[in-house]
This record gives structure tokens, C-alpha cells and sequence, in this order.
């Protein structure tokens, strides 16, 4: 094998490491999207988990609201009809009035009660659901933490490979350098092994003649179907 031969097989195992860096890097910022989702998916349920309670304490808030509201405005009547003279009939309607509210009374300090308890327990719950909710915040930001140190030591990977490459890259004469560069625009593999008497990229038959200059590898040999870099493999 030539000497250009070997800088060229050289430069093209650097670019398929580099390819794999990129495989992976790719794989990492697809991760750290589904992360991030995630991350958004459990801040937004959490948030509706407080809006929750936050409606729950103020219905309670405005129940007992009510019964004070309720309450103060039957000992208005109570008062006006004990200390004031007033005409039968409005006397008669504001007796009425006093009897409906007290009836209403019971009932609505009941459910102000109910609530105010429900309102209760359901802080408890929720300081319950924050500890967990903070315990998975914490577990998604240590992974999105690892993701980004495997992507700071792909990325520092991916500079030493670059750096290989322009030493190698330089070496290789520019004819060949650009019919190289050339073929890395098009096909995965620039420089592909003789597999049985066909090209190792195209598969197709080679011509005997180009299998002879292969194989005595005193010369840089393309196939002449991809003009692909051809090299003997010696078993
Ligand atoms: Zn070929």
C-alpha cells in the first residue's frame, strides 16, 4: 500500500470517528429535548396543582365570607326590629327575612366549615406533592446535567479528531485531497477495501487490470464505477 494510500485510509477512519461524535451528539440533544420536556411537563402540572388549592381555599374563603355577610345582616334586621318603629308590614317582612337567613345560616357554616377543613388537608397534601415534585425536578436537572458533561467531553472529542484531521488532511497531496473531499460529500466510505473482485463500496466487478494495480498497491487506485480509493485486504 502507498503511502498516500495509508494517509488517505488514515483520514477517512478520522472522519468516521468524527461522524460517530456527531452520531452521538445528536442522540444527546435529542435527549436533552426530552428532558426539557419533561422538566416543562412536571413545573405545568405542578402549577395546576397549586391553582388548585389556591381555588380551593379562596371557594372556602368566600363561603365564610358569606356566612358573615349572612350573619351581620340578620342582626341589621334583628336590631332595626328591636329598636326601631317600623310599619307592620315591612316589621312583617323583616321578620320573614330574619327567619329565611337563620335557616340559611346553618346550612352555609356547615359548608364553610366543610371547606375550610377540605382547604386544610388539602395543604397538607400539597406540601406532600411539592417534596415529591422538587425530588423529580432534581432527578431531571442531575440528568440534564450529565447530558451536558457527555456533550462537553463529545465536543472536546470532536476538536482533538478535528485537529488529527487538518494534520492528515494536509499530508495528503491536494489532487487527491479534493477527489477525497469530493467523495465525502457523497458517499459514507471514501476508501473501501477489494471484497472478492468487486469494490467494497458499489459492489460492482472490477476490471482485472484495476484488481492487478490494487493488489501489487503501487499506485493510488479508484474504482472505475464510484471512483471510490480502493485498497487490497491482505487476510
Ligand atoms: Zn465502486
Amino acid at each position: 500500500m502507498t503511502d498516500q494510500l495509508q494517509q488517505l485510509l488514515a483520514l477517512a477512519e478520522v472522519d468516521k470517528a468524527i461522524r460517530t461524535v456527531d452520531g452521538r451528539l445528536a442522540d444527546l440533544a435529542a435527549e436533552e429535548a426530552r428532558l426539557r420536556d419533561r422538566l416543562a411537563q412536571e413545573e405545568e402540572a405542578f402549577r395546576e396543582r397549586q391553582e388548585a388549592h389556591r381555588r380551593l381555599r379562596h371557594e372556602a374563603l368566600t363561603k365564610s365570607t358569606e356566612v358573615d355577610a349572612t350573619d351581620a345582616k340578620i342582626r341589621g334586621y334583628q336590631k332595626k326590629l328591636d329598636h326601631e318603629i317600623i310599619p307592620y308590614k315591612e316589621m312583617e317582612y323583616l321578620r320573614e327575612q330574619v327567619a329565611l337567613l337563620r335557616a340559611r345560616l346553618d346550612g352555609l357554616a356547615e359548608e364553610a366549615l366543610r371547606l375550610m377543613e377540605e382547604a386544610e388537608q388539602d395543604g397538607e397534601r400539597l406540601r406532600e406533592d411539592e417534596a415529591r415534585h422538587r425530588e423529580r425536578v432534581g432527578r431531571i436537572q442531575d440528568d440534564l446535567a450529565a447530558v451536558g458533561r457527555q456533550r462537553d467531553e463529545l465536543l472536546k472529542q470532536k476538536d482533538d479528531l478535528n485537529a488529527k484531521r487538518e494534520v492528515l488532511a494536509a499530508e495528503v497531496p491536494p489532487h487527491l485531497h479534493q477527489h477525497y473531499e469530493r467523495l465525502r460529500g457523497s458517499v459514507s466510505s471514501p476508501v473501501v477495501p477489494v471484497d472478492g473482485g468487486t469494490c467494497g463500496g458499489c459492489h460492482l466487478r472490477l476490471a482485472d487490470t484495476t484488481l492487478e494495480r490494487v493488489r501489487e498497491g503501487r499506485e493510488v487506485v479508484t474504482c472505475e464505477n464510484c471512483s471510490r480509493f480502493l485498497y487490497w485486504q491482505w487476510r
